[in-house]
């Protein structure tokens, strides 16, 4: 070969490295390869795909994301790290401004093109646009993608044309209107760019920083919990084999275990709403599985619920929406904050919630409305402080999920639990824990109290105490507020509203 067709050819091997059409995949809170649109719709119109993630906390603030959270985060990109590397791709890690970081990995890769699945969050909706709006006129192509919802919430709207603020016609609306696709497979391969751009180390991201004083409050949590898209599938399967049939009946049961432990994996995105939609109605071959598919499945619509909330109404973590709440007496006590974030308010119940949620970073649904009403309405502390505590050690600690709920609990959401309904959290541990094994399972303490007076053991006679070791106000806190008179106390509160 000459030396001028030697030079042609690799001035020809140059252009083509330089026209190959490589996407960068932005991955977000969507940490998983099935049923990923913006991956799939990459890998089909690209040569070379270049998965990224970002830590950008501050661009979430006020709502950067919480410790429990970010330690949920740490393992989950570890193993969609090795899930990428299994089909011979990787993940690329960077910390910055992600309109900067997306530019250099463009710069560095010649990508062409950036996609990435929407995602609902008041503070990035802006922010999305910015960066497809500046990377448009950069002439590289930016693309968003639904993968997060079954509903768009622009797409669905009552009758006169408003954002649905009642959960039941909202999820009879998104049923009948929607057609649910089956989920998108995984990429058995990925192409790899020609040359990788750096990544950062996943532990400069410190993610899992132990707290101040070197506690590591994590240690039941990562035995509990397997993050990542394939401990995702697993719990899904798991529980639609062995738990789903049974779901209506004991989904308020938080000494069973009724309900799926989803939603950590739907909250970070390692399992879509289409996946868990279409495994659980595949399920169905009869009436008995239909009503409990139904069940689950309206869940599910709360999720959405929520999301469409969030989405109309972006002030929901922070203001109420009713208006008239605006001006509830709450009260500001810290001890009292304390005492319940610490499960030591001297009802079992609460206790044992607030001490599961610390233990695991994820509290059962039945409890979490007991310890929500127990927090505005017994001790009257504002819902925020609340949302705020749930956000930092929930590991399913999800903005819109968060909010609507606390909402819902204080009473001033969109179709929320009127205040005048205050849980009584001896009678809802009676009837919820009969047996009381969830109370002596998170309060080891209370361990040996018959089960008469396993949800109030301030009627248990000395004799009675003394047997099983407990010396209140010692061993175990007095009740922290008498509950008729904290009952009362609220109810004067509301009529001052009214
Ligand atoms: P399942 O009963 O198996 O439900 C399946 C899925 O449906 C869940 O994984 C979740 O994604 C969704 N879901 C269930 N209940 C609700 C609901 N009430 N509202 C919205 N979605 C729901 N859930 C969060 O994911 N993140 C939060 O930060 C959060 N904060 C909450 C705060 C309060 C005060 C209350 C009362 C509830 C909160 N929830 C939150 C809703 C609910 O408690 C959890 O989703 C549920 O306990 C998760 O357990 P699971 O996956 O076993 O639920």
């Amino acid at each position: 070969m000459s030396l001028a067709s030697s030079a042609l050819l690799l001035t020809w091997g140059l252009s083509i490295r330089l026209e190959m059409s490589a996407t960068i995949v932005w991955f977000r809170n969507d940490l998983r390869l099935a049923d990923n649109p913006a991956l799939f719709r990459a890998l089909e119109k690209s040569e070379a795909v270049i998965p990224l993630f970002i830590w950008a906390p501050e661009e979430e603030e006020p709502w950067a994301p919480g410790g429990a959270h970010r330690w949920w985060l740490h393992s989950s990109l570890e193993s969609l790290k090795e899930s990428l590397k299994s089909i011979g791709s990787d993940l690329i890690i960077r910390r910055g401004s992600s309109l900067n970081v997306l530019r250099e990995v463009i710069n560095e890769t010649n990508a062409n093109a950036v996609f990435w699945n929407q995602g609902y969050l008041p503070a990035l909706r802006d922010r999305d646009s910015i960066i497809d709006k500046s990377l448009s006129e950069e002439g590289v192509t930016a693309r968003r993608f639904s993968g997060r919802l079954l509903h768009d919430p622009e797409l669905i709207r009552t009758g006169s044309d408003k954002p649905y603020r009642v959960f039941t016609p909202f999820w009879k609306n998104l049923q009948a209107s929607l057609d649910i696709a089956e989920p998108l497979p995984a990429p058995s391969s990925l192409p790899a760019p020609g040359k990788w751009p750096a990544t950062d180390p996943l532990g400069d991201l410190e993610l899992t920083a132990f707290a101040q004083d070197h506690v590591d409050w994590a240690s039941q949590i990562r035995a509990f919990w397997r993050p990542g898209e394939s401990g995702a599938n697993d719990r899904l399967d798991a529980f639609v084999d062995e738990a789903l049939i049974d779901y209506a009946t004991r989904r308020n049961r938080p000494d069973k275990t009724g309900s799926s432990l989803l939603s950590p994996y739907l909250h970070h995105g390692e399992l879509s709403p289409r996946q868990v939609w279409q495994k659980v109605n595949a399920w169905v071959q009869n009436a008995p599985m239909r009503e409990a598919a139904n069940s689950f499945l309206s869940e599910i619509g709360w999720r959405e619920f929520a999301y469409h909330s969030l989405w109309h109404f972006p002030a929901l973590p922070n203001k109420p929406l009713r208006e008239k709440y605006a001006g509830f007496g709450w009260t500001d006590d810290a001890e009292q904050l304390r005492r319940w974030q610490q499960g030591r308010t001297g009802y079992p119940m609460v206790d044992a919630g607030m001490r599961q949620l610390w233990a695991l970073g994820w509290m059962h649904n039945r409890v979490r409305m007991i310890v929500g009403s127990f927090l505005t309405k017994h001790l009257l502390i504002h819902w925020k402080h609340g949302q705020d505590w749930f956000w930092d050690t929930l590991v399913d600690g999800d903005l819109a999920n968060n909010a609507l709920n606390w909402q819902w609990v204080a009473g001033s959401g969109p179709d929320a639990q009127p205040f005048f309904r205050i849980f009584n959290p001896i009678t809802q541990g009676e009837r919820y824990d009969p047996e009381g094994a969830y109370v002596r399972e998170w309060i080891p303490e209370l361990r040996d109290l018959p089960t008469k007076y396993i949800h109030k053991p301030w009627e248990a006679s000395p004799d009675v105490l003394e047997n099983a070791g407990i010396v209140l106000g010692t061993t175990y806190p007095e009740p922290i507020v008498d509950h008729a008179q904290a009952r009362k106390r609220a109810l004067d509160a509301l009529e001052l509203i009214k």
